[in-house]
């Protein structure tokens, strides 16, 4: 089984704002996918949709070749599903560590010690050895977003959702998130991220979707959404971001 979710058809309303109007998506193992697009343009939703934060107004998902229905057990798909957020949202009573070992101890019910051997092992992939006993007040803004992903690993989800991971960064702080999550893509993690970096989109994804109100517009190669848009739309988008 090479797809991992599959949706048809996703619709999702807050009221009468319809905010995803029909997106047909799959995502294979091993995919890097980004998400581009302006403001309000649903890419946020879209991706909450996928982990079932929200529940989609209509439309089909498929998770693992399996349909997912009304009774499907929303909070193990979720564990499936790894989402980093912009602002981190780590314990803040929590260590570096304790935040990492958390969820592998209480929700995959793990052995503590070889969570910690695990969750070091990951502070380590991130580049956080040495700070496993800090607080999250005590780190940086990349620092935190790198623990982050470091919990998010812990998990071992099939997908992780990344939903602009360095826009709360200050600038020099961006590359040394960024670094992590190419290394994880090369790995073959597979993801769908929401970015506005542009320039990161066109080195680590495999593929590009480009959304508006509601819709995928445009999807492809990012040398064919970057260097040879279709659509008015993607490229006043890109002629405003680049
Ligand atoms: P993006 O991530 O592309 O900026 P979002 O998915 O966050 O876009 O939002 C898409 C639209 O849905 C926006 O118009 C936003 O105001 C609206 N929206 C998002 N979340 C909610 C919510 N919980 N209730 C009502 N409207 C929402
Ligand atoms: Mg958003």
């Amino acid at each position: 089984m090479n797809e991992i979710i599959r949706i048809e058809g996703l619709t999702m309303a807050f009221g009468k704002h319809e905010v995803l109007r029909g997106i047909d998506l799959a995502v294979t193992k091993g995919e890097s996918i980004a998400i581009i697009g302006p403001s309000g343009s649903g890419k946020s939703t879209l991706l909450r949709c996928l982990n079932r934060l929200e529940q989609p107004s209509g439309g089909r998902t498929l998770f693992e070749g399996k349909e997912v229905l009304p009774a499907t057990d929303m909070n193990a798909l979720r564990a499936r599903m790894g989402m980093v957020f912009q602002h981190f949202n780590l314990f803040p009573h929590m260590t570096a560590l304790g935040n990492v070992i958390e969820a592998p101890i209480h929700v995959l019910k793990i052995p503590r010690a070889q969570a910690v051997e695990e969750g070091r092992a990951l502070l380590g992939r991130v580049g956080l050895a040495d700070r496993a006993d800090a607080y999250p007040s005590q780190l940086s803004g990349g620092q935190k977003q790198r623990v982050a992903i470091a919990r998010c690993l812990a998990m071992k989800p099939q997908l992780m959702l990344l939903d602009e991971v360095t826009s709360a960064l200050d600038p020099e702080l961006v590359g040394e998130v960024l670094a992590v999550i190419r290394d994880l893509a090369e790995q073959g993690m597979t993801m769908v991220l929401v970015t506005h970096e542009m320039g990161f989109a066109r080195d680590v994804a495999d593929r590009v979707i480009f959304m508006d109100a509601g819709l995928i517009v445009e999807e492809g190669t990012p040398a064919e959404i970057f260097s040879n848009p279709r659509s008015d739309r993607l490229r006043l988008f890109l002629r405003a971001v680049l």
